[in-house]
C-alpha cells in the first residue's frame, strides 16, 4: 500500500499547513475580499489582508502567508487571491463537520410513515439528521440505530444551526434526491469516481459478506450504491434515484408527487417482487415498474 502511505504524508503535510489561527484568519480575510463578493472578483493587496488579520509583525506576517501560497493561495502580480483548495477549507470549516456536535430534539413532522401510516418525527444527532416512526418498528434493524428509524442522513451541523429541524428535514431529504440521482447516473458526487449499483438478493439468497445494510432493512426493494474510490455508500429506492427520468418523471408529474418525504413514503409503500437480476414494483391501480441492474425502469 506504498500509493496509501506516500498520500498519507502528503495529506499530513496539507493538513499541518492549517494548524494556525493566523493562517485560517488569512484564509477568511481572503474569502471575504476576492471570494464573497463575486466569482470573478479582484485581488486582495498585501496590505489590506495584513490589515485584516491583525498581525503588526511583518516579518510573522509574510511567513505565514507564504506557507498558504501556492497550494492555498495564489499570488499574483497586484495581490493574492484564495485557491480553489482554500475554498474548499473554508467551505469546510462553515459546515461544522469537524468541529461541531449540535442536538435538535425529536420535533413532530407533517408526514406519513410509510410502512404503517403512522405519525413521523425528526431529530439530528451526532452528524445524522433522522426520520422515525412513533408507532411501529420502522425501516432500519440495527443496534446502533432507534427503533422506528425510517431514514438516516448524514447532514452537516450547519445545515440545522440556525435552521429550523422541519426545513432541514425537507432539505436533507431533497440533498439525498440529488445524491442518488448522481450515483444512478454511474459516478460518486463526492469525488467524481464510478460508482456500483447492486440489487439486493433475489428471494431466499444469502446477501453474503457484501450483503451488509441489505441485511439491516425491513424491505426488500432497495439497492446499494457504492463509490469504488472514497467509499461513498448508500441504500436507496432505485425508483425515487430516478425519480427525474423517464417513467418516473412522468408518473410523480401527472399525480403531483413531488421530489421529498412525499416521494420517498410514496415508493417505500409499494410491494415489491425481487428477482433475478430486477425488482417488480406494484403501484396502485395496478400499475407496474420493472427495474434492471442499470436502473432502466419500464412501466407495464
Ligand atoms: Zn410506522
Ligand atoms: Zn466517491
Amino acid at each position: 500500500m506504498e500509493g496509501l502511505a506516500s498520500a498519507r504524508s502528503r495529506d499530513a503535510l496539507a493538513f499541518s499547513v492549517l494548524d494556525s489561527e493566523v493562517r485560517l484568519a488569512i484564509l477568511d480575510s481572503l474569502y471575504e475580499r476576492t471570494v464573497a463578493s463575486g466569482p470573478l472578483a479582484g485581488n486582495a493587496t498585501y496590505s489590506t489582508i495584513k490589515a485584516d488579520v491583525g498581525v503588526e509583525d511583518s516579518g510573522r506576517f509574510s511567513y505565514h502567508l507564504d506557507k498558504l501560497t501556492d497550494r492555498f493561495v495564489t499570488k499574483t502580480e497586484t495581490g493574492y487571491r484564495l485557491a480553489e483548495p482554500g475554498r474548499e477549507v473554508i467551505r469546510l470549516r462553515r459546515t461544522g463537520a469537524f468541529t461541531d456536535d449540535p442536538s435538535v430534539e425529536a420535533t413532530r413532522i407533517d408526514g406519513k410513515c410509510y410502512r404503517c401510516g403512522g405519525g413521523i418525527q425528526a431529530f439530528y444527532r451526532r452528524g445524522y439528521l433522522v426520520t422515525q416512526c412513533r408507532e411501529c418498528i420502522g425501516l432500519i434493524d440495527h443496534e446502533l440505530v432507534a427503533n422506528g428509524t425510517l431514514a438516516s442522513l448524514s447532514y452537516p451541523p450547519s445545515g440545522v444551526s440556525g435552521i429550523d429541524i422541519e426545513t432541514a428535514f425537507e432539505r436533507s431529504h431533497l440533498r439525498s434526491a440529488h445524491t442518488f440521482r448522481s450515483m444512478a447516473d454511474g459516478f460518486c458526487p463526492n469525488c467524481g469516481h464510478d460508482v456500483a449499483i447492486t440489487l439486493p438478493p433475489a428471494d431466499g439468497e444469502n446477501p453474503g459478506d457484501d450483503g451488509y445494510g441489505f441485511r439491516h432493512v425491513n424491505y426488500d426493494g432497495l439497492i446499494r450504491f457504492a463509490c469504488t474510490h472514497c467509499g461513498r455508500r448508500h441504500i436507496a429506492h432505485p425508483l425515487y434515484a430516478v425519480g427525474d427520468r423517464g417513467a418516473m418523471a412522468d408518473f410523480f408529474t401527472t399525480n403531483g408527487i413531488d421530489p421529498g418525504w412525499d416521494r420517498i413514503a410514496t415508493v417505500m409503500s409499494w410491494p415489491v417482487t425481487v428477482g433475478d437480476a430486477e425488482l417488480v414494483f406494484e403501484a396502485p391501480d395496478g400499475v407496474r415498474f420493472r427495474v434492471d441492474d442499470e436502473l432502466e425502469v419500464r412501466r407495464e
